[in-house]
């Protein structure tokens, strides 16, 4: 069987980045830029007003009391219809376009009006240039903004919109689909019947999905029987990401894996040395027209298993197949145990915990409590964790201030 090491390789030699597409720059947010931008056009695109004031010519006010003409007015979003005349100063409000012949700003606070409509700037010096940006400060016509392989931020979206692209190249997040099985299932909103469980997985699988996918859908539940299960895996096969949950075990109603198989999804591997979730099986569907195969992970269906299958394997997946390099190594942090705890089993076994990052002490990492838990369909006790505290094969004691790795959730 495989280690987890060793599973989590093979995944990631087949999650690679999808393909490139457009899309619209609210949506861009989070993804990997796949183009190259530069500006269309000079930022600002004319010398503009940085105050609201009046623009003058420097050398008919600089050293002198008199008063000037009041010239044109211009406002944001209009250009000056004349050339400022010698001895005027036009009130110019800021981002306005400077007129022909004005070289600097007066801020509206340094000047005195009279009746007859004339501006006087008692004392004020004023240098060319001041209050005003001249075209292209900012930026010019084919500067490099941003470069192919930049993590859009939400100034980065500012930047992109400011030179006219409202949509951009980027490598998307994955669409996932999410496929419940089980006889006993049913939904959330629905009362079970004898025999029957509410189906918690599909809505928690979702919502961590969520956070790394461009989506996240839930399927109806399919039935343990051949055909009903074979046509659901088949619809669910069209995403990027097919994100099975139960029927990977061995049990004579475990149909997933032989299903997927028939439906030509190749196998990468089935179980994994780990506890909880050893069921899982990995595999890719054949290449769709839209791209690469879909990556399939068939989940076990205990809630705890499956979420631990997701923390370990799918979150690195859904990560890389967004473009993020970095995609495996984010995971995990080193703690001391909080108290003395003791561990059998056979297989390595990540036990839900709670990390407290504020206590560090001598060696500076932060202490980790595992928590009372009942095993892999206990997913009330993992309510109360931030993370899985990994414990080697074995039985024995680990005692207090050990330092485990812990798989942070
Ligand atoms: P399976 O992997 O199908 O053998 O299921 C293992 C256990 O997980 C069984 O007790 C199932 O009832 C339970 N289970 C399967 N699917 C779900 C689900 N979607 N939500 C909650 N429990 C589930
Ligand atoms: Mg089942």
């Amino acid at each position: 069987m495989l280690t987890v090491e060793q599973a989590l390789s093979h995944v990631m030699e087949w999650a690679k980045p999808l393909p490139p597409r457009r899309c619209r720059l609210a949506d861009a947010l989070g993804l990997l830029l796949a183009e190259d931008v530069d500006a269309d056009r000079d930022s600002p695109p004319f010398d503009k007003s940085l105050v609201d004031g009046f623009a003058v010519n420097s050398a008919d006010v600089s050293g002198r009391d008199g008063w000037l003409t009041v010239g044109e007015e211009i406002t944001a979003g209009h250009v000056p219809t004349r050339p400022l005349a010698r001895g005027e100063a036009a009130p110019i409000m800021t981002g306005a376009p400077l007129p022909d012949g004005a070289d600097a700003v007066i801020m509206i606070e340094d000047s005195r009006r009279r009746d007859d409509g004339s501006v006087s700037f008692p004392g004020a010096t004023i240098a060319p240039g001041r209050n005003r940006m001249s075209r292209g400060q900012e930026m010019r016509a084919g500067d490099r903004l941003l470069a192919s392989g930049t993590l859009l931020k939400p100034v980065d979206l500012g930047v992109l919109a400011s030179v006219g692209r409202a949509q951009v190249q980027v490598v998307p997040g994955a669409r996932v689909l999410l496929q419940p099985t089980g006889d006993e299932l049913v939904e959330p909103d629905e009362v079970p019947g004898p025999g029957q469980i509410r189906n918690s997985n599909t809505t928690m699988l979702a919502a961590l999905a969520s956070e790394y996918a461009s989506s996240a859908e839930a399927l109806p539940i399919a039935r343990d029987e051949p055909g009903p299960l074979s046509s659901a895996i088949e619809r669910g096969l069209t995403g990027d990401v097919l994100l099975i949950t139960g029927g990977v075990s061995a049990g004579s109603r475990d149909l997933v894996p032989s299903t997927l198989e028939a439906l030509g999804v190749k196998r990468v591997f089935h179980k994994v040395r780990l506890k909880p979730g050893k069921p899982l099986w990995f595999g890719v569907g054949p290449a769709r027209s839209s791209g690469p195969g879909c990556l399939v992970f068939g989940l076990p269906g205990n809630p705890v298993s499956g979420l631990v299958g997701f923390l370990l394997f799918v979150r690195p997946a859904l990560r890389a197949l967004r473009g993020c390099t970095d995609a495996v190594s984010m995971d995990t942090t080193k703690a001391r145990l909080s108290s003395a705890f003791a561990h059998r089993g056979d297989r390595p076994t990540y036990h839900p915990s709670r990390v407290d990052f504020m206590d560090r002490g001598s060696k500076g990492l932060p202490t980790v409590e595992p928590l009372r838990w009942a095993g892999s369909s206990d997913l009330r006790a993992v309510a109360q964790a931030n993370g899985f505290a990994l414990f080697p094969a074995g039985d024995r004691e680990h005692a207090k201030g050990e330092v485990v790795p812990v798989l942070l959730m």
